[in-house]
């Protein structure tokens, strides 16, 4: 096409995906069932049905639909800050003197900054469906628990978040989002749960984990009335959500007769990278076209390239459903020097099942290395980006500058996440020197191993 690709590639209203794509339904060999933790049998709808919202659970049992419908209230709340911008990184090739093609999907035009959102307002309008009284969940860095507050707060929903005690403390603009949103966020472990109290009292000191947080919603969700728990990664059913960002990708790249050769996506529960590359391994696995798709993931937790293919437990109080996942094993938590995300044990059982089978590659990167990524992307693009998002700008850079040295005009597409403007600290630790990287050892990861549930 002689035509210049512009900088941005944007898609009228009516070109936006009306289906979320589900991936599942062209996996020859597909994901490992959830497992009862008390029965070890696979868990039924009505078991799901007492921690999930009903529509959700159909969803995230639905291995043979193509295609689902996205509601049409969600559609209309996406039009509000999507379609989301497919950016050509022309400055960023230019400055890398590459010839390979870098384009980026941006998700963090919106105030919970980053992708979430496109889950959250799913989740909630099914919650709402329901006539549900409110929803609990945790939060990590702050992005899930902001996009559920926005999310809640257009349904009238009550919303209440347990976000990890050290990010509640070092993140306190984060919280007052939500605050404003009219969540209710606590930080976890805290003494208004069972399990969090059982924890405090094992671990005065602790800084709280995910699985930790984890534990406290879901307790919370099954001892009200009127509450379902609701989870922003990790479940199929996050990544049907998610596919509407590759669904975009893909029409919008189709529009000017672009093909990605390398498809690039952070990776903590493998909910961005597992929608945005949806659709192109659709093509894969049908046998329809070839894709390269590389996970990002940090060195210092690195479930898919360190990690062990096992059931496991989701959270550390033991009480959701075992995964069939790659996992550092559940009681794993990534040294305190670690910034951003990407901190979670496990990886999507989708995912999982096809980087299991070599349908998709793996890296890992050390943080030092991001940030200095991080960095020299702020710089030509002008976008300060997310930690998280920054793994995936590292790989994509590392990729164009391959094909400058072979001289290949590779096309690469890669997802960027969300904005950074509240990791300021992790950013000042990087300005200053001070940031240091730390790669668990085998001894460390065997420990974590050694607490895997035993299951033949
Ligand atoms: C949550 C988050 C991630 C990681 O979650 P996934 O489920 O792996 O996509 C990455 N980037 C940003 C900005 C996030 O908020």
């Amino acid at each position: 096409m002689s035509e210049k690709i512009p900088y941005k590639i944007y898609l009228e209203e009516h070109e936006m995906p009306k289906q979320w794509y589900n991936v599942r339904a062209d996996m020859k060999k597909k994901p490992a069932p959830l497992l009862n933790p008390a029965t070890l049998r696979p868990c039924t709808a009505e078991e799901l049905g007492n921690v999930f919202c009903d529509e959700l659970v159909k969803q995230e049992l639905n291995e043979t639909d193509r295609y689902i419908d996205i509601p049409e209230e969600i559609q209309e709340f996406y039009k509000m800050y999507r379609p989301s911008p497919l950016v050509r990184a022309y400055c960023l090739e230019k400055k890398l003197d590459t010839p390979a093609k870098i384009y980026y999907k941006f998700e963090g035009n919106n105030t919970s900054g980053s992708h979430k959102l496109n889950s959250a307002i799913a989740q909630a309008y099914y919650a709402k469906q329901q006539g549900l009284k409110g929803v609990t969940t945790e939060t990590g860095a702050g992005q899930w628990g902001t996009a559920l507050s926005m999310a809640c707060s257009y349904f009238d929903l009550d919303c209440q978040v347990y976000m990890v005690k050290c990010s509640y403390e070092q993140k306190p603009f984060r919280r007052e989002v939500m605050r404003t949103y009219g969540a209710n966020v606590t930080p976890s472990p805290s003494n208004t749960t069972e399990v969090g109290r059982k924890i405090l009292a094992e671990f005065p000191d602790t800084n709280g984990s995910l699985g930790c947080a984890i534990s406290e919603a879901v307790e919370k969700a099954t001892t009200q009335d009127g509450y379902r728990y609701v989870l922003g990664s990790v479940l199929s059913q996050v990544l049907l959500h998610q596919s509407v960002i590759g669904m975009e990708s893909k029409i919008a790249m189709d529009k000017y007769g672009i093909t990605p050769d390398i498809i690039i996506g952070c990776a903590g529960g493998g909910s961005n990278l597992g929608g945005l590359i949806s659709p192109f391994m659709g093509e894969k696995l049908r046998g329809e076209k070839d894709y390269r798709f590389i996970a990002v993931e940090p060195a210092s937790c690195p479930s898919l390239t360190r990690g062990v293919y096992a059931y496991d437990f989701c959270d550390t109080g033991k009480v959701c459903p075992l995964q069939k996942m790659y996992t550092l094993g559940s009681g794993f938590m990534p040294s305190a020097n670690h910034a951003g995300g990407l901190r979670y044990h496990g990886m999507s059982a989708v995912l999982s099942e096809l980087y299991d089978q070599g349908l998709m590659e793996a890296v890992s990167v050390e943080q030092t290395s991001v940030f200095e990524s991080a960095q020299q992307f702020a710089r030509v693009e002008g976008i300060l980006p997310a930690p998280e998002s920054s793994h995936a700008i590292k790989c994509a850079i590392d990729e164009a500058i391959k094909c400058k040295e072979t001289g290949e005009e590779k096309t690469i597409l890669f997802g960027l996440t969300g904005t950074g403007y509240f990791d300021m600290y992790a950013y000042g630790a990087y300005n200053d020197g001070r940031m240091s990287d730390y790669i668990p050892t085998d001894e460390e990861l065997q420990k974590s191993f050694d607490t895997l549930p035993k299951i033949d």
